[in-house]
């Protein structure tokens, strides 16, 4: 592979195949047309880089993103001058005048800042655009159904504010057999007639995958733009942008009865070659992926085939068991991959007793970023 551009000195590199996220947009786009498909971008893209990210997606024809916070609607703003932004967080208090600075759209998740937004709109004469958030059983953000009375009767309001969306988010959307995945369009589709008509959204990565209905006026995808597989019934038609890898530091031969790392917790019993690799939970290599002789944890792949991590994950390394790895055995200075084709994000985060979704959002900042087109 390729690597120009890395310094000598890189111990971590998280590649990005912006060609496949284009390709990934418009795979999903393809899918809900004619809903629109927006992207998430919160928390740096998922960790990825916005920089890169954010004008990959503008350029494969994304006019909607969404975020978690003001700062980074700032951020994006900066890059896709002329996009709809969300800030999903919604609107904290005395940060109205923001939202209209960085030209932004709350997305108002409560009674309390419906309130607020309006009497901004009032005592501004502006009639600035945001989204209302309603619960439809999720119980995290969003009116409730008894707010959601109290605002389709409070007909003041309701001229002061303009809807651009009324959108909810759905608890088991992985699962797509669950049935509150029903159970919560149902309770949407009430919801929604109670409002005036606006455009509507329900959906994110798995949620646009359980079909036509789900998918409303707009789609909310991130995770399976950056590769992900969440749902555990059925594959969404995206190939994977990330691969992350780490250097081999040193080989060390251990004898049995002798100990792996901090604790002592993984014992030799046979003559054993170790990886000592450049990643530790520091990096995103989660502490939780630790293994002992009796418990399995993570592992990485060199050459092709997946080896296991031995002892405790420290804070800037891993111990890998490569015994059984020959020819070429790995050395000082390889390269091994900790998320890749053969281990993809998923499998990664099962080893660590989390989601793929963890495991990408806390890549760490100590690996660099190399951003490829795999088209050009
Ligand atoms: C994070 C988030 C999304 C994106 O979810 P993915 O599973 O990554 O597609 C969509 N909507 C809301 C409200 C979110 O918080």
């Amino acid at each position: 592979m390729n690597r120009a551009g890395m310094s000598a000195g890189a111990t971590g590199i998280v590649t990005i195949d912006l060609a496949r996220l284009r390709a990934n947009y418009r795979s999903l786009a393809g899918i809900v047309t004619p809903a629109e498909c927006a992207a998430v971008v919160k928390a740096d893209a998922y960790g990825l880089g916005a920089g890169r990210v954010v004008p990959a997606l503008a350029a494969a024809g994304c006019r909607t993103f969404f975020v978690a916070t003001l700062a980074e609607a700032r951020q994006v703003r900066a890059l896709a001058p002329s996009a709809v932004i969300y800030v999903l967080d919604g609107l904290l208090a005395d940060t109205a005048d923001e939202f209209l600075a960085v030209g932004a759209r709350p997305v108002l998740s409560s009674a309390a800042e419906v309130a607020e937004w309006t009497a901004f709109c009032r005592a501004t004469g502006q009639r600035a655009e945001a989204a209302l958030h309603v619960d439809s059983g999720l119980n995290r953000l969003g009116l409730s159904a008894t707010d959601v009375r109290a605002l389709a009767d409070d007909t003041a309001a309701l001229r002061a504010l303009s809807l651009s969306l009324i959108m909810s988010h759905l608890a088991c959307a992985d699962d797509p057999g669950h049935p509150k995945n029903q159970e919560q369009l149902t309770a949407f589709e009430r919801l929604l007639s109670l409002l005036p008509v606006a455009p509507a959204s329900l959906s994110a990565s798995d949620g646009l995958m359980l079909g036509v209905p789900y998918h409303f006026n707009l789609v909310r995808p991130g995770y399976a733009l950056y590769g992900g597989q969440a749902s555990t019934g059925r594959a969404t038609p995206v190939s994977p942008v990330v691969t992350v890898q780490a250097r081999v530091l040193q080989i060390r031969e251990t004898l049995p009865g002798e100990t792996v790392g901090y604790s002592a917790s993984f014992t030799a019993t046979r003559p054993s070659r170790i990886a000592i690799v450049a990643a530790g939970y520091a990096d995103g290599f989660a502490r939780s992926a630790s293994a002992t002789n009796e418990t399995p944890g993570g592992a990485v792949e060199v050459g092709g085939r997946l080896v296991p991590v031995v002892g405790r994950v420290s804070m800037d390394l891993i111990t890998v068991d490569v015994t059984d790895v020959g020819d070429p055995a790995p050395r000082r200075g390889d390269w091994v991959t900790l998320v890749g084709p053969r281990l993809t994000l998923e499998e990664a985060g099962i080893r660590a007793g989390t989601i793929g979704y963890e495991v990408l959002t806390r890549l760490g900042q100590r690996f660099e970023r190399r951003y490829v087109d795999s088209e050009s």
